[in-house]
């Protein structure tokens, strides 16, 4: 199972913002769409970053109820870990382990073409062991 696999699931759609939009307006869409990261991106739509909630966390921490008027430009991490639709389960579950983050923007041709978050991965990595003990069951009961 790959990236694509998961996409085909869970659908293209990415929560993204601009990088002048305020640590609070980000705080908000976090909340109304239950999610705990945005893709920002520039005017032709380029990656330019990720903010999570990890991230405003330690922004307010750092800077009080006065981070919440930052740009969130000024915030989040620019040096963005992407993935393409052919990257597999096991190497999602590898990057997001040795990174030590929750979400991966997926790029295709230079476009995001959807987000993959630790959630989804685990959900498909059950499914394929699921999937990999029936055959397993299946071969014995025959063989
Ligand atoms: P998360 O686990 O996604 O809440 O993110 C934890 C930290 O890693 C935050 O500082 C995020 O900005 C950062 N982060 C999240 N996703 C990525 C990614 N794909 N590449 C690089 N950093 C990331």
């Amino acid at each position: 199972m790959n990236v694509s696999s998961i996409l085909k699931v869970k659908g293209k759609s990415v929560a993204t913002a601009g990088p002048e939009d305020t640590l609070e307006a980000i705080a908000k869409r976090l909340a109304e769409r239950r999610i705990g990261a945005i893709v920002i991106v520039e005017e032709g739509g380029q990656v330019a970053g990720i903010i999570s909630e990890r991230d405003i966390i330690r922004a307010l921490s750092q800077n009080g109820s006065g981070a919440l008027v930052l740009p969130v430009g000024e915030v989040m991490t620019k040096d963005v870990m992407t993935c393409n639709e052919t990257s597999t389960i096991d190497q999602m579950m590898a990057v997001m382990t040795q990174g030590r983050f929750r979400h991966v923007p997926v790029v295709q041709d230079g476009a995001l073409v959807g987000i993959v978050s630790i959630g989804d991965v685990v959900k498909h990595h059950i499914a394929e062991v699921e999937m990999e003990v029936t055959a397993m069951r299946d071969y014995l009961a025959t063989g």
